[in-house]
């Protein structure tokens, strides 16, 4: 081909589930049954009562031209008055809250708005690898915050040097966190909120797996933090919550002048969430959440299926609190790579390796809940036979 990729393209780091795939595909043609714990993708349909809200809105004509940019303003109340219920946040639905594409368009124009050629951006590691990319492809640089277990998964703002603080744009934090399935409390968020204030720095929640918390934990929104809503956003999807990520809907919500940049870059890109999709957010948002209670427990009983089995086989795994993901260690003296490898041709389990989130992941995999409690039995019992 004559024509070269333009360097935003080239500087990517290797797609991270690309070797995995081509693994994968060789153990299918072997005629392996595979069980798929590898991609963070909910196995459940949506609610029945969100289909149905879509197809009622589907028909009506209003829906069918252009929606407004920054989001429908129902939507926009609808989102806002269930922060109000879920962390009594008080948020102007015109200026607080942006509907978005899913939360993964919205972290991936966010940098756009903020980053020059050259300033900074702090992106923890491992992580979604969005972080990384939209900074990229903004012209900034990251750089990287590691997530160590010593320090429960959360980035150590004292080791940030503080020329590289003073240049920095943007913090992303991500709690519940994909791919440790940690968790952040008021305390930590505090912290982030004095560090940014102290170097004035934008910070941008993932707050994607808000509603994944387990044993009766309800993770906390960033913006509950005093001070977080004079230099924060955070970032709402539908996807996880409500088994909608083919759906594409999500919502920023935070500080008026930060979103206010990201709706700019919005209008001169997309053109916002097809109405009738932002109706079906609504059915979501308003319903009486009792689909999200039966999610709990449902991957409440599949972590235990699994990491009881791994505990068995000797692995040292902490159950997660929140998330549909399990952070396991592999077996001492065995790369990720090597591990994920190993289960996926010897068991035909496909895992994802921790190292593919970034360097610190190295010695770790991923463990997606996405299959049933009966699968995760025979994968553990597939396990075992290993004999690691
Ligand atoms: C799944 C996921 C999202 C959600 O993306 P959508 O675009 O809303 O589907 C965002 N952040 C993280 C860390 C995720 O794992």
């Amino acid at each position: 081909m004559p024509f070269s990729k333009a360097q935003r393209l080239q500087a990517l780091p290797p797609y991270l589930f690309k070797e995995i795939d081509r693994l994968k595909a060789e153990v299918m043609a072997k005629g392996v049954d595979v069980i798929n714990l590898g991609v963070g993708d909910p196995d459940q349909p949506t609610p029945a009562f969100i289909v149905e809200a879509l197809q009622e809105a589907a028909t009506k004509p209003e829906h069918h031209q252009y929606p407004a940019y920054s989001g429908m303003g129902a939507f926009r109340k609808s989102a806002a008055a269930w922060c109000k219920r879920r962390f009594d946040l008080d948020l102007d639905p015109s200026t607080e809250v942006v509907t978005l594409i899913g939360s993964k368009e919205g972290i991936a124009h966010f940098p756009l708005a903020f980053i020059n050629p050259g300033d900074v951006a702090l992106v923890p590691t491992p992580a979604y690898p969005v972080y990384h990319s939209a900074t990229l492809f903004a012209g900034g640089t990251s750089h990287f915050m590691p997530l160590l277990a010593e320090n429960k998964f959360l980035p150590d703002l004292n080791a940030i040097p503080v020329d590289i603080a003073q240049k920095a744009k943007i913090l992303f934090i991500n709690y519940p966190n994909n791919p440790t399935g940690a968790t952040a409390d008021g305390a930590f968020y505090e912290k982030i909120v004095a560090f940014a204030k102290k170097y004035n720095i934008i910070v941008a929640h993932d707050a994607a797996y808000s509603e994944m918390g387990y044993d009766g934990y309800r993770p906390m929104s960033f913006l509950e933090v005093p001070g977080a809503r004079d230099i924060g956003v955070e970032f709402h999807s539908l996807s996880k919550t409500f088994n909608m990520t083919g759906w594409r809907l999500g919502f920023a919500i935070g500080n008026a002048e930060i979103l206010d940049g990201l709706g700019q870059v919005k209008a001169n890109i997309d053109s916002g969430a097809f109405n009738a999709v932002q109706e079906a957010g609504i059915a979501a948002l308003e319903s009486d959440q009792s689909s999200i209670t039966a999610m709990q427990k449902l991957y409440e009983e599949r972590r235990d299926v699994l990491v009881e089995g791994l505990r068995e086989m000797g692995l040292t795994v902490t159950s997660p609190k929140a998330t549909f993901y399990v952070w396991c260690q592999t077996p001492k003296g065995m790369t990720s790579a090597a591990f994920t490898a190993l289960l996926l041709q010897q068991a035909g389990v496909v895992t994802t390796p921790g190292s593919g989130f970034g360097e610190p992941g190295e010695g770790y995999i991923r463990f997606a809940l996405t299959v049933s409690k009966e699968r995760l039995a025979t994968a553990v019992e597939r396990m075992k036979k290993l004999g690691i």
